[in-house]
C-alpha cells in the first residue's frame, strides 16, 4: 500500500494495516497524547528535508526558517539547530526565536504593522528589522535614537513582479508589504545612518509554488532588482533575503519540487549574485517547505451516519485545529488533503464517504470526495501534509474545544 502522494519517506510505515510513526503505533501515540485529536511532527522528516535542501544549496548560501509556518516550540528548537537564522513577524515569535538560542543577529523581524513596543524589543535585542514602510522607518529611527543603539535594518521591497503559479502571491501592485521598488531610492537617500545600520534588502513575492521555472524567475528577478536598488544604498548590501516560496504537494496531480531542480536554480542564482553583488550574502527564507510534510493531524471517528444516502464519518477534530484542511485558508476551490484511516490502511473494501469535524458549521469538512476503507466509530483518521500553517493558522477558539496535543516524534 502506497502512502498518499507517493512521498518517499521512511519515518512512517504500514505494519499489519496500521500506520507506525518512528516505531510507535497510533494507539501508543494516542495514549501518550492523552487522547485524540493530536498532531505528530516527525523529527526524521524534518532532518531529511533540511539535509536534502542543504545538499542542494551552494556553499555560502544561507537558510532561515520562517516561524509562522509552525511555531510549536519543540519544532522551532529542532529546526533552529539546523538553519542559519529565524524569521519572525511578531513580539511572540521574537520571544520564541530568542529563547531557541539562535543569535539575535541571525533573527529577522518582518511584517506590516509592527508596533512601537515590538520595534523597541527588536532594536533592544539587536535583531534585524525588515522595514515595511517609510512610516515604520521613521518610528524605528526615533526608537533607535532614544535607545542610543544603532538598529540593523533591511528594507523590504515590494517588487513590480510576483511569484507566478504561487498558491498565495505577496508582491507587485499595491501591497501592505514592503516599500514600492520605485520609491526605495528616495527612502534610502533619507535613511539616518547614525540610527540605522543598513544591511540589505528583503523581498518575499509569494508562497506555495511548485513550478521550478517560476521560482527561478522570481529569485533572479529579485536579485537583479536588489542589485539595481543597491546603487542608491548608503553602503553595499551585506544581506539579501530573497524569500523562496517553495511549495509542497497537497492534492492529486501535484508534483513535489525536485532537489535536482532546486540545486540547478540555486547554483545559477549564486552565479548571478557573484557577478552582481559579490559582497552580499544570499539567504533563503522558507517555512512550509521545511515543515509541512513532517506533520500529521490525527482525529478519531466518533459517529458514523447515513443522511439521505450519503455516508458521514464525524470526527473529534476539525477546522478549529486545521483550517487549511477544511479548505478555508485561502483556497478558492476546496480539495481534499491526503488522508487515511490510520488503523485500516488497505486498498480493498472502499466506500465513498464525507469526513466532517464536530463544529456546528457546514465549513467543517475534512474530506468530501474521497473513498476510504469502511471505517467504524473509534477508528483514527490521519491527515498528511499538516506540519505547516496547521494549528497556529486555525480558529482554535471557535466552539471552545480543547487544544490538541502536539508531539515531536
Ligand atoms: C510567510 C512568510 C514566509 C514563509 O513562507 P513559506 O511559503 O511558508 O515558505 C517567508 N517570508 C515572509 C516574509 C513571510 O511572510
Amino acid at each position: 500500500m502506497k502512502l498518499p502522494l507517493h512521498i518517499e519517506r521512511s519515518d512512517v510505515v504500514v505494519e499489519r494495516g496500521s500506520l507506525v510513526f518512528a516505531g510507535h503505533t497510533l494507539a501508543e501515540i494516542a495514549d501518550s497524547a492523552g487522547g485524540t485529536p493530536f498532531y505528530i511532527y516527525s523529527r526524521e522528516l524534518l532532518n531529511q528535508r533540511l539535509a536534502q535542501l542543504r545538499a542542494a544549496m551552494p556553499a555560502g548560501l544561507r537558510l532561515s526558517y520562517s516561524l509562522k509556518a509552525n511555531p510549536n516550540p519543540q519544532v522551532v528548537q529542532h529546526v533552529a539547530g539546523q538553519v542559519d537564522g529565524l524569521d519572525v513577524a511578531s513580539a511572540g515569535e521574537l520571544d520564541l526565536a530568542l529563547s531557541s538560542g539562535v543569535n539575535a543577529a541571525d533573527i529577522s523581524f518582518a511584517g506590516p504593522g509592527k508596533t512601537d513596543a515590538e520595534l523597541r524589543a527588536a532594536c533592544a535585542a539587536g535583531v534585524l528589522v525588515s522595514v515595511e514602510s517609510s512610516g515604520e522607518l521613521r518610528r524605528l529611527t526615533d526608537i533607535a535614537r532614544a535607545q542610543a543603539s544603532r538598529c540593523p535594518v533591511l528594507l523590504r521591497v515590494n517588487p513590480d513582479f510576483r511569484l507566478r503559479a504561487a498558491g498565495m502571491m505577496m508582491g507587485s501592485g499595491p501591497q501592505p508589504f514592503g516599500i514600492d521598488a520605485e520609491r526605495v531610492p528616495a527612502v534610502l537617500a533619507e535613511l539616518d545612518v547614525d540610527a540605522l545600520d543598513f544591511r540589505g534588502f528583503h523581498l518575499f513575492a509569494g508562497s506555495q509554488c511548485l513550478l521550478p521555472a517560476a521560482i527561478e524567475e522570481m529569485l533572479q528577478k529579485g536579485l537583479a532588482l536588489m542589485a539595481e536598488l543597491a546603487q542608491a544604498a548608503p553602503r553595499p548590501p551585506q544581506l539579501l533575503l530573497l524569500g523562496g516560496g517553495f511549495g509542497v504537494p497537497y492534492f492529486d496531480g501535484e508534483k513535489a519540487l525536485g532537489f535536482a531542480d532546486i540545486r540547478a536554480i540555486l547554483g545559477k542564482l549564486a552565479g548571478s549574485a557573484h557577478d552582481l553583488l559579490p559582497e552580499a550574502q544570499l539567504q533563503l527564507e522558507l517555512g512550509r517547505f521545511l515543515v509541512a510534510e513532517a506533520g500529521f493531524y490525527v482525529t478519531r471517528i466518533v459517529d458514523r451516519k447515513v443522511s439521505r444516502g450519503q455516508t458521514f464519518l464525524v470526527t473529534d477534530g476539525g477546522m478549529h485545529h486545521n483550517l487549511a484542511v477544511s479548505g478555508n485558508l485561502g483556497q478558492v476551490i476546496r480539495r481534499d488533503f491526503p488522508l487515511l484511516i490510520g488503523n485500516r490502511v488497505q486498498t480493498e473494501d472502499l466506500e465513498a464517504v464525507t469526513v466532517v469535524g464536530p463544529l456546528c458549521t457546514p465549513l467543517d469538512v475534512l474530506a468530501s470526495a474521497t473513498r476510504l476503507p469502511a471505517a467504524a466509530v473509534g477508528d483514527l483518521v490521519v491527515v498528511f501534509q499538516t506540519g505547516a500553517y496547521g494549528l497556529s493558522a486555525s480558529p482554535t477558539g471557535f466552539l471552545s474545544h480543547s487544544l490538541p496535543a502536539e508531539l515531536l516524534l
